[in-house]
């Protein structure tokens, strides 16, 4: 077999990077016995919330935990550096740092506590960033370790970190039956690879009144199967959301939609996130992901086409529809009506089993 430089770059490309890094993934998931990561993500109880995602757009959070298909991939690249600066730079720099006061540096440790709440009992569960514990293993200091692209205008916490930290400190002080009132969120700056240091001290009442009722609120909102507002805490969310489309801030005709369906005409998706829909709702793919995705077709099943003004369904890859223009209903056209056919819509979807 011909080797050589031309043979060797016929195999370098974007697509099997891709391919790679996703088997990669996979692979490590079952050799450190989490195979169920390669699973979809089952859908968590109402009243169960996890560190991270405190404080963020309730309508957000609810699609994500409902598996709605992601409009945009994950930020593979962000998390990789920020779990890579943690691991490689902060923990060793800690662990440094504190070893002449006699302490020692934790990766993670595991939180799990109830609170009160007007929704009822809820849970928090997640892992900590390192924790800085004395000679008995006993939390001293948590910590939450974020990058940015650049620190220059950081001049506090974002609110939403100091939750999290919160988070820590309670989870900490009920498991261990101590009293950890302080924390230390540290952003590295992925720029100039410097670091911004910000001692957050406990503070009762933005845990009772911010943190905690946030939490209530959102257990509510998915107790009562209901679609919280659009109407993030934040502005920066809408920017980077994965739903945009869906909620209605983005560039398609939609608005309000539930968190169930692939929406009508959009062709956007990515491959990954929709693969990861379809697999979470054994879901069947609409004519234009089939058109845009024609290697999915052997694995999923895709709708008809349809018809919004007399109903009538077309097989999608029917010899009749050859593109655009000829995208027509027959029955319409039968009656001198020029109607396109189009995507089933979310509710016609919903019903076909796409739970
Ligand atoms: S676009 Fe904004 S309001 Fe809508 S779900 Fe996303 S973050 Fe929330």
């Amino acid at each position: 077999m011909e080797t050589g430089p031309a043979t060797a770059l016929a195999g370098i490309d974007s697509r099997s990077f891709r391919v790679w890094l996703q088997t990669t993934e996979e692979r490590k998931n079952i050799e450190e016995g989490r195979a169920y990561y390669n699973d979809p993500s089952p859908v968590p109880p109402p009243e169960k919330h996890t560190p991270s995602s405190l404080l963020q757009c309730h309508r957000k959070l609810v699609y994500r935990k409902e598996n709605a298909p992601a409009e945009s991939e994950m930020a593979h690249g962000i998390l990789w550096v920020g779990s890579r600066f943690e691991e490689d730079v902060v923990l060793p720099y800690l662990r440094d740092t504190v070893a002449d006061d006699g302490l020692f540096v934790t990766n993670s440790l595991y939180v799990d506590f109830e609170l009160k709440s007007e929704s009822g009992d809820l849970t928090v569960k997640g892992s900590t960033d390192p924790v800085v514990v004395d000679a008995d293993g006993t939390p001293v200091l948590p910590t939450e370790v974020k990058t940015k692209s650049s620190l220059e205008y950081l001049d506090e916490p974002n609110e939403h970190h100091k939750a999290q930290l919160h988070a820590y400190m309670v989870g900490l002080s009920e498991k261990y039956d101590v009293n950890v009132k302080r924390g230390c969120l540290i952003y590295g700056g992925r720029d100039a690879f410097d670091l911004k240091v910000f001692d957050v001290e406990f503070d009762e009442a933005f845990w009772q009144s911010t943190v905690v009722e946030w939490a209530s609120d959102h257990t509510a909102y998915r107790l009562d199967s209901e679609l919280p507002p659009a109407d993030s805490r934040f502005a920066w969310e809408c920017d980077f959301c994965d739903y945009r489309e869906r909620c209605g801030k983005g560039e398609i005709k939609c608005q309000d939609s539930a968190s169930h369906g692939l929406l009508p005409e959009f062709e956007e998706y990515p491959r990954q996130p929709l693969l990861e829909y379809l697999d979470a709702h054994d879901a069947k793919l609409t004519p234009t992901l089939a058109q845009r995705y024609p290697n999915l077709c052997e694995k999923y099943e895709v709708y008809d086409w349809s018809c919004n003004q007399c109903g009538t369904r077309i097989e999608w890859e029917s010899s009749h529809l050859s593109g655009d223009g000829d995208r027509l209903c027959p029955t319409c056209a039968d009656d001198d009506r020029l109607v396109v056919l189009s995507d089933p819509d979310l509710k016609e979807q919903t019903a076909n089993g796409a739970r």
